[in-house]
């Protein structure tokens, strides 16, 4: 009897969630076709329903794959000046960074426009289709698809095409351009990466790799165990930080660790790292006439005075507004913490989803550049050639990702209830109403 209602606990415990951003712990609602449910204190998304089954995703990912491979093999542009041509493939761009002895950068640039989209592509191909043949045992199924989340804000094909258009308009003048059919391969990408992603119900496909039941039951409640939410499949444990996730065998624990320290290391570094990235320049265009270097807002303004307005202020707001306005939320998040602030919790937890959402479309500059020097190579009539601005700006980006990617928010609202009791009372992990 005991035994049987013990069972019954896990089974409700199967369906809580602890939200990532505030810690609430609430009860999902049953299985509704394009419900969305949301975390009651701070609205965070907990669990998108779909309607379709995996075979819309697979179908978008294997189109996804297709457009991939030609966007990699084929040249996406080809440019022609003084009777001389130079054409590029996507992987142009970082083998001559590297050339040009800005190794850092051109691996960046190569990981988050064609290795990170390929790998994400690639896990939800392995996932479905194992799902659907049971080639795979579950086990390798789950560790494969715990990097979903972690690798989608790296995979960056949309920003790339941002910063084409950007490396486009400057080619246009010195150069005739013509575009390639690899760069319809690369909106195709772009295009089927969104749709599987929009389709794909990661609750479901973790719901159908445990085929109905975690593979572990939670432990027995107990004063030492908390409930902790499974940082890559969501589900709650009843567990100790350090202990595996019953389900997918992630590494749990109740907090982001040393997330205050890393926070503000990162924090602390891209600030720095922001002085040399505005003061040097980025890159230096070179012609017959003249050799003119640019920094980051000297291209904004070219762009202005160019009559480029649109493309000027998209790239103001992505290079030199979102990495400053990244660096100032979070220090004030990271101080308000600090001071158990009570004051607009859900405002503040909404204003982190904001700046983890917007972070990575500052890389428009960066892969612009790497368009640049891959094309523009004809000796001494033009060249492009990046300079030492150019790592300190990427190095920016990244930085700024990885202290957000570090700041746990939900530390905010732990702090803020700390207020009302003792420190070190606080029960992480309540159980729903
Ligand atoms: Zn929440
Ligand atoms: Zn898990």
């Amino acid at each position: 009897m005991i035994a049987d209602a013990l069972k019954q606990v896990e089974k409700i415990l199967d369906d809580w969630r602890e939200c990532s951003h505030c810690g609430l712990i609430s009860t999902l609602p049953a299985m509704r076709p394009e419900l969305t449910a949301d975390c009651p204190r701070c609205h965070h998304v907990l669990w998108r329903m779909r309607s379709c089954n995996f075979e819309l995703p697979l179908g978008c990912a294997l189109a996804g794959a297709l457009f991939f491979f030609y966007a990699v093999i084929a040249p996406f542009i080809e440019i022609s000046s003084h009777g001389q041509f130079q054409m590029a493939r996507i992987v142009t761009g970082p083998y001559q960074l590297a050339a040009q002895g800005f190794d850092a950068v051109g691996l960046l640039v190569l990981g988050v426009s064609v290795i990170l989209p390929g790998a994400k592509l690639l896990i939800i191909l392995v996932t479905l289709t194992g799902l659907e043949t049971h080639l795979l045992p579950r086990g390798v199924l789950k560790d494969i698809f715990r990097w979903y989340e972690p690798i989608k804000p790296w995979a960056m094909v949309d920003v790339y095409l941002l910063g084409f258009l950007v490396a486009y308009t400057r080619l246009a003048v010195i150069a005739t351009v013509h575009l390639d059919t690899a760069l319809f391969a690369l909106v195709g990408l772009m295009v089927s990466t969104a749709a599987a992603n929009a389709f794909l119900d990661t609750e479901a496909v973790w719901r159908a790799l445990d085929s109905g039941e975690p593979v572990r039951d939670c432990a027995a409640p107990s004063d030492e165990h908390l409930l902790i939410g499974c940082p890559s499949c969501s589900i709650v444990n009843r567990a100790m930080p350090g202990d595996t996730c019953r389900r997918c065998d992630a590494v749990l624990e109740a907090r982001k660790p040393a997330s205050f320290g890393r926070s503000w290391a990162f924090i602390i570094a891209a600030a720095i790292l922001y002085v040399p990235a505005n003061f040097y320049p980025v890159m230096t265009i070179s012609n017959l006439v003249q050799s003119r270097d640019f920094t980051i807002m000297g291209g904004i303004f070219e762009l202005f005075q160019r009559g480029l307005w649109p493309l000027g202020l998209l790239v103001f707001f992505a290079s030199i507004l979102i990495p400053v306005f990244k660096l100032l939320t979070l220090a004030i998040m990271l101080i308000e913490t600090h001071l158990r602030s009570e004051q607009h919790l859900v405002g503040r937890t909404m204003s982190f989803r904001f700046v983890d959402f917007i972070g990575r479309w500052s890389m428009i500059d960066v892969f612009m550049i790497s368009i640049l020097v891959a094309l523009v190579r004809f000796g001494k009539f033009s060249s492009v050639q990046a300079q030492v601005g150019a790592p300190c700006f990427a190095a920016v980006v990244v930085l700024t990702m990885f202290a957000v990617n570090a700041f746990d928010p939900r530390l905010m609202w732990d702090r803020a209830a700390e207020r009302h009791a003792e420190p070190g009372h606080i029960h992480r992990g309540a159980e729903p109403a």
